[in-house]
């Protein structure tokens, strides 16, 4: 699928987002080298021998953060009340079954999964590094080697958060199911993580994986790691009201406030969920430059609440969102889901319109992985392009002055009908062009629960 170096491909869209409130008619996208050589807006019918995109087509989307293995889990444990915690119980029995090989399997169909939905680009946040009981497999990276691997094969580009999990929370040691995640010591830590070898589609990203699972004094130290080597660094912060009481309780601070006193706010830091925030948390993320990646469509599955976004925005904090537990995997209904949970907090609409949620779904999104160069339909950027369909029965006569709005609020992930990632022809048609996704999501995750 992929062109001559060199070689120019023109895309005629019928209708795209190049920035603005509303959709362009008839852009063309010209690529060369997997980067957006010119755009042309006005361009009132298809060159010839220009690929042609009926519908709307928008830059690619990001995915601030995934789990990829909590695919095994979704739909499961519904039947049963429970929490948070509950879930977990269930999500550790799945990690404790993976090895590189079924890891490798499951994460290919699960991003093939991402980029049928438009995703371009994926934060995986990475802790299942070892073997059981924490003995590390003979080559210390294998799991994070079985996830590049597989976005490699699934077409979308990968930012590695390599996430350093030392404990089991403030006052505790790590369980036996989370042995498995720990490296033993922040050195340990950034002793695997620095042999990790690069790749093209591939960005470096380090990560502390709460206030629970790593001291104060070993977040400043994976901080200044981080600082360092200019990676994004990435936090849960604040998806529970427990996280809070553990770290007011050992720390007489809130996660926001033990991270802003360790050194990792900062404009590359992106503090993930942020559902349970005091006012003063708010004002530290927006001072410092931080971004903030909401989850809606897992912290509604796990009952985490709804997190401030309009409050965050308000204080300068840039905006992604993550499918996270792969609760959903629909980057219109996680980004729609920003400004509809704020709704139903608020009692009011309108926070957000469709420009903010396109924005916070493809440049902002693309920002907290590293990818400055993608999220947007302009020259240089990389060549991502997505296009929603309006011909399905959610979509069909949609008006032709609020195509914009009708993709973020009305459009599924079953209306993105072709991606480019990279000037690559990924979906065609609604088909991966290079794997049966539907096939290896069933075969699997039927090997996950066996
Ligand atoms: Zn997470």
């Amino acid at each position: 699928m992929s062109d001559e170096p060199g070689e120019t491909t023109s895309y005629w869209c019928e209708w795209a987002w190049v920035g603005g409130p509303e959709a362009a008619p008839g852009v063309q996208v010209d690529v060369a080298d997997g980067r957006i050589s010119r755009v042309r807006t006005g361009v009132s019918s298809a060159p010839p021998a220009a690929r042609v995109r009926f519908g709307l087509t928008l830059p690619g989307f990001a995915n601030g953060h995934s789990h990829a293995f909590h695919r095994a889990v979704r739909g499961l444990g519904h039947q049963a009340s429970g929490s948070f915690w509950t879930w977990r119980d269930s999500m550790y029995e799945v990690a404790d079954a993976l090895d590189p090989d079924r890891l490798h399997r499951l994460a290919r169909a699960t991003f093939g999964e991402m980029v049928l939905a438009g995703y371009t680009s994926v934060g995986e946040f990475h802790y299942l590094h070892h073997g059981h009981g924490g003995v590390p497999y003979a080559d210390a990276n294998a799991m994070g080697d079985a996830l590049v691997a597989a976005a490699a094969e699934a077409g979308i580009r990968i930012t590695l958060l390599d996430v350093c999990y030392l404990r089991g929370g403030t006052d505790r040691e790590l369980e036996t199911s989370q042995r498995r995640f720990s490296d033993g010591s922040v050195d340990g830590w950034i002793a695997r993580a620095s042999e990790r070898r690069t790749a093209d589609h591939l960005r470096l990203g380090a990560a502390v994986h709460s206030v629970r699972a790593c001291s104060p004094s070993e977040i400043s130290e994976v901080a200044r790691w981080a600082g360092s080597h200019e990676l994004p660094l990435h936090a849960h912060v604040s998806e529970q009201p427990a996280e809070n009481e553990q770290s007011l309780a050992a720390f007489g601070r809130t996660p926001t406030q033990v991270l802003r006193d360790s050194g990792a706010l900062g404009p590359h830091f992106t503090a993930v969920h942020a559902t349970h925030l005091t006012a003063d948390d708010i004002d530290l993320l927006g001072s410092s430059g931080a971004a903030v990646c909401l989850c809606p469509t897992t912290e509604r599955d796990l009952a985490d609440g709804i997190g401030p976004a309009a409050r965050l925005a308000g204080a300068g904090v840039s905006l992604a969102v993550g499918s996270d537990s792969q609760a959903v995997i629909d980057a219109l209904e996680e980004v729609r889901a920003v400004e509809l949970d704020e709704r139903l907090a608020s009692g009011r609409r309108g926070a957000f319109n469709a420009t903010d949620l396109a924005r916070t779904l493809t440049a902002d999104g693309h920002a907290v992985l590293g990818w400055h160069d993608a999220g947007r339909l302009a020259e240089g950027a990389r060549a991502d392009l997505v296009t929603v369909s309006f011909e399905s029965v959610r979509l069909a006569g949609a008006h032709t002055g609020h195509l914009l709005e009708v993709a973020l609020f009305g459009a599924t992930a079953a209306d993105v009908t072709e991606v480019t990632i990279d000037g690559v022809d990924l979906v065609v048609d609604g088909r991966h062009q290079s794997l049966d996704v539907p096939r290896e999501l069933a075969e699997s995750l039927r090997e996950s629960w066996s």
